[in-house]
């Protein structure tokens, strides 16, 4: 699964020329003037911009509706119409999760996308037909990206008995992180929940990405709940808030003191830096030392018709979300979509330098900013030494 490549001709971040040799898979040496080993293919790298692949930190790969007829969307305006609407018409859309994630994963890997978080529903239902589905997509494209899955509940978790039990087969079937949802507005019992979300972890020794579309003074509360836990637990770097729009409320004496103690319990947040709600302020999180990733999340589903998987288009998002116009700025919405999800995702041996892998994306611009701005699509994707997408088409045909 791994590859040998001598990348020639290409900038890392922008900056000096050099070449990059790739050996069974990991960078060996970045130099001028480097010689391939015998039998070891050439790239020619025209000059073109390197960076790490890019990192979807959050994405739901079992419900897309890629590569399906039109969905025509009426679903009512809150959160359980689209819950509801979904699981309830799974089966009618045929919204099989083993085809549909592989037809996403195969959409994030051409755009530049070598790692994936995807939270998978879990419910009383499907039982675990999206886990069953999304972990052989996991398994059958390992050559083209690397795929974490979240057990999610996404139709609750208490308010439908049999979901825990449902979530605890999951996390043994091999799902890598717990995940959760509004313990507030959709269990109606935030206690409840979030200690059967933290008991899991507890558990199984794994991390928690909680989904929190809670806004304003309820988003603080259940918040503050979550980081109350991941001190008592001990849970220092294992939690992820997913969405936070509470964090975007502009009240400075509800935001500070949480993002104070994020920082102090290394609590990641994951943005999408949505157009239509309020937004975590990604440079005031950054700066305070907490880690931000991004994600497109659902991807032309039943909740919307919009998403395209181009991290590179949602880094684009992130800077628009948070005024970013400096070049400085817009190289930290791209630092959101690669390093920061990398730390987020704890993803080992991530980077350009000699020892890390080789999971690579080379992009014909100038500059990060005008990589970012004008999103080309004449990309390279290179997953562990080997070219797995060139110019939008990938070595793998989507079923
Ligand atoms: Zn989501």
């Amino acid at each position: 699964m791994t590859a040998s490549l001598l990348l020639r001709n290409v900038r890392p971040y922008a900056g000096k020329a050099v070449d990059l040799l790739i050996e069974n898979g990991t960078i060996t040496q970045v130099g001028a003037n480097l010689s391939a080993p015998a039998g070891v293919a050439i790239e020619d790298g025209r000059g073109e911009i390197v960076i790490p692949g890019l990192v979807e930190a959050h994405t739901h790969l079992d419900k897309s509706l890629l590569g399906l007829p039109w969905y025509t969307n009426e679903v009512g305006p809150k959160l359980l119409d689209k819950i509801d609407n979904e699981r309830m018409n799974k089966k009618r859309l045929d919204i099989d999760p083993e085809r549909q994630s592989a037809r996403q994963s195969i959409l994030s890997s051409l755009k530049g996308t070598t790692h994936i978080r995807s939270h998978v529903d879990i419910d009383t239902e499907h039982g675990l037909w999206g886990v069953e589905g999304v972990m052989k997509t996991h398994d059958a494209y390992r050559d083209i990206v690397d795929i974490e899955l979240v057990a999610f509940p996404q139709s609750g978790l208490l308010r439908r008995p049999g979901t825990l039990d449902l979530m605890d087969q999951a996390m043994q079937a091999g799902c890598e992180i717990v995940g959760g949802l509004d313990p507030c507005t959709i269990d109606r019992d935030p206690k409840g929940h979030l200690d059967a979300v933290f008991g899991l972890c507890q558990r199984y020794g794994k991390p928690l990405d909680i989904h929190l579309h809670e806004p304003g003074e309820v988003g603080a509360f259940s918040l503050d709940l979550i980081i109350e836990r991941t001190r008592a637990l001990g849970m220092t770097g294992k939690v992820t808030v997913s969405h936070a729009f509470c964090l975007g409320t502009p009240d400075p004496a509800l935001i500070d003191p949480l993002i104070e103690e994020l920082a102090e319990l290394d609590i990641a947040i994951m943005t999408t830096a949505p157009a239509s709600r309020p937004a975590p302020p990604v440079k005031k999180l950054l700066q305070a030392g907490v880690r931000v990733c991004s994600g497109s999340d659902g991807i032309r589903d039943t909740w919307s018709p919009y998403g395209n998987a181009d991290m590179l288009e949602r880094a684009m998002f992130v800077g628009l979300r948070n005024n970013f116009r400096r070049d400085d700025e817009v190289r930290l919405a791209l630092d959101v979509c690669t390093t920061e999800g990398a730390k987020v995702m704890e993803i080992e041996g991530y980077g350009l330098e000699v020892g890390c892998v080789a999971d690579l994306v080379l992009l014909p611009a100038e500059s990060i900013a005008e990589a970012v701005a004008t999103r080309p699509p004449q990309r390279r994707v290179i997953k562990r030494g080997k070219i797995v997408a060139r110019d939008g088409v990938s070595i793998r045909t989507a079923p």
